[in-house]
């Protein structure tokens, strides 16, 4: 069987004026601002008008543990949303915007896939509305500030070598990792060890996607914390009077990104935060806008339901106040053949006892997302190597669950592909079935919060961490935040802090071994095991195949 690509797909669309997709979601043309004729921002005067109107129902898509290619979530949420929008619904897909280091690197794009795919998918994988850019401006901007405030006297006494304020870019790029800064001499300043982190890693980034609007959103920057003076009393951009103009810089990309489905359903592609250090979903203030002009909302949170589901519930949903309705985990054979423990290479192959294995991972996510009071169906995303015996296996274990795992072929077929699992999750989120709650009130101690992630989600039996961890813990909390929430950096392909342990591992140790806070975000990262914010790229990265043909059209990204 032959198939096109992604992009090849994508390039064929005829796309609508983005003009009408506004219109279908009564968005007027003042209201709309154009970058070109397929992408717009909407105004912040518009979304502040919709204030008073009910929200729609919030459908979460998400996934058991992945292979290193991803298993189709934001492809499900593509196709689930078309697919409601043919069934009769009026359904708005809200998706991250993508990073250019996953893009030249290894992963690929962030639009979906096959025939379930967001557009245009070129320029949503390249610079797209600038909102990267305007990001990694403002975070930079505040880098600059701090070595100049050092320069000009260091009048707040900050410690350089207590800076934890890095710079980014947004590129795969290991050589930046560790770095010395005002090298050369007394007019540069004074020399210190720093360095890069991607953009999609940076505070900035999961401050605009957590930030309500504007106030909220100058409010959280300010409290970022830089550094630490001698006395290791925190400085904040507020101290540095960074605040104001880091907003000014970010006044644009607050404005979420409307763009359409290859089927000319509406989405909204805004924000893009690491999974791992931050949360991982789009923003809070596209999925609120979202809310209040669709019926349904469909929208993705990164890596698996241990971690993306996690944070969302327990993060973006407890600060935004958002009640999802349904979730959809999705689930691909061989992603459960790779829980079953076949190695990568012979994913392809038949293997009903791997998939029966590896079903174990799946009723694990299946307890966990239960456990939040959000019903949950599962959408089997078909890959062609797929064989009936297999998908009857999976359909199995979920029924032995009590769960429904509906076939779902949109990434071949669009939307309709996907009708039986959109009149499935419909009825799930019309049902009022869902009592959502976060895992654990606000006034848990930080510890305490740890704990109950690492037992509860990951089924840990202990979890260890050095004095200086607990010490730093408590020093948070008599500062006063220590109702914030957690945020989870561990890796994705498990539910242990081992990316070989696969399935549903119990009893396991998790290692607290270091913590970070983020005061403008609003949580405390706690890292159990390596966590790189300055990816490196591949012996053959992507970049090496993507150019433009004779055409002048883009070749390569996928
Ligand atoms: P995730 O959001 O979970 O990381 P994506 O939806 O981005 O995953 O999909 C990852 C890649 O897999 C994409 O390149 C997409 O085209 C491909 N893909 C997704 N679903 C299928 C499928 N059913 N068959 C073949 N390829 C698929
Ligand atoms: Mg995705």
């Amino acid at each position: 069987m032959s198939f096109r690509s992604d992009i090849e797909i994508a390039r064929a669309a005829v796309k609508r004026p983005i003009r009408e997709i506004g219109e279908k979601l009564g968005i007027s043309e003042q209201d709309l601002l154009p970058y070109g004729h397929d992408k717009a921002k909407v105004s912040q005067s518009f979304i502040r008008s919709l204030a008073d109107r009910p929200d729609g129902k919030l459908i979460l898509v998400t996934a058991i543990n992945p292979t290193p290619a991803g298993e189709g979530k934001t492809t499900t949420t593509v196709g689930l949303g078309d697919a409601l929008n043919r069934i009769g619904k009026k359904a708005v897909v809200c998706i991250r915007e993508a990073s250019l280091g996953p893009n030249f690197g290894m992963k690929g794009g962030a639009a979906g896939g096959g025939m379930a795919q967001i557009v245009p998918m070129e320029e949503m994988n390249l610079h797209f509305t600038g909102d990267f850019h305007a990001i990694t401006s403002a975070h930079n901007l505040l880098a600059a500030m701090i070595d100049n405030h050092i320069y000009w006297g260091n009048s707040l006494d900050l410690d350089e070598r207590r800076i934890t304020w890095r710079r980014v870019m947004d590129m795969n790029d290991r050589a930046l990792r560790d770095t010395v800064v005002s090298l050369g001499g007394v007019s540069n300043g004074f020399p210190r060890q720093t360095g890069f982190d991607i953009t999609v890693a940076s505070e900035v980034m999961a401050i605009l996607c957590l930030a309500t609007d504007l106030h909220d959103l100058e409010r959280r920057l300010g409290d970022i914390i830089v550094g630490y003076t001698r006395a290791k009393t925190p400085v904040t951009a507020r101290d540095l009077k960074a605040d104001g103009a880091m907003t000014v810089l970010l006044k644009d990309a607050m404005q979420p990104n409307l763009v359409q489905t290859l089927e000319h359903n509406p989405a909204f592609v805004h924000g893009g935060p690491f999974a791992n250090i931050a949360h991982g979903c789009n923003s809070v203030i596209a999925t609120r806008t979202a809310l209040k002009l669709g019926d349904y909302v469909v929208t993705e949170a990164g890596f698996g339901a241990d971690l993306g589901a996690e944070k969302f519930f327990n993060i973006k949903c407890r600060k935004a106040g958002l009640k999802p309705a349904a979730v959809v985990l999705v689930a691909t054979v061989r992603a459960l053949k790779m829980n079953g423990g076949v190695a990568r290479a012979d994913l392809g192959l038949e293997n009903v006892a791997a998939v029966q294995a590896g079903s174990a991972n799946l009723g694990r996510h299946i307890e966990n997302l239960r456990s939040f009071g959000v019903p949950v169906v599962v959408a089997i995303n078909h890959f062609h190597s797929d064989t009936e015996a297999e998908i009857a296996a999976v359909q199995a274990c979920a029924a032995g669950l009590g769960v429904e795992a509906i076939l779902c072929r949109h990434w071949a077929e669009g939307g309709a592909g996907a009708e039986a699992l959109a009149q499935r999750v419909a009825a799930l989120a019309d049902s009022g079935a869902a009592q959502f709650a976060p895992l654990y009130g606000d006034d848990l101690s930080l510890w305490d919060k740890i704990n109950t992630v690492a037992k509860r989600i990951y089924r840990a039996g202990e979890v260890t961490a050095d004095k200086s961890v607990m010490a730093q813990l408590k020093v948070w909390e008599e500062a006063g935040y220590g109702h914030l929430p957690v945020c989870m950096a561990k890796t994705q392909y498990s539910f242990s802090t081992d990316p070989d342990l696969r399935g549903a591992p119990e009893g396991h140790t998790v290692p607290v071994r270091e913590v970070r806070l983020s005061a403008g975000a609003g949580f405390i990262v706690a890292i159990c095991g390596e966590i790189m914010t300055m990816p490196g790229l591949p012996r053959v990265p992507a970049a090496e195949n993507i150019r433009l043909n004779e055409d002048g059209q883009v070749e390569g990204l996928f």
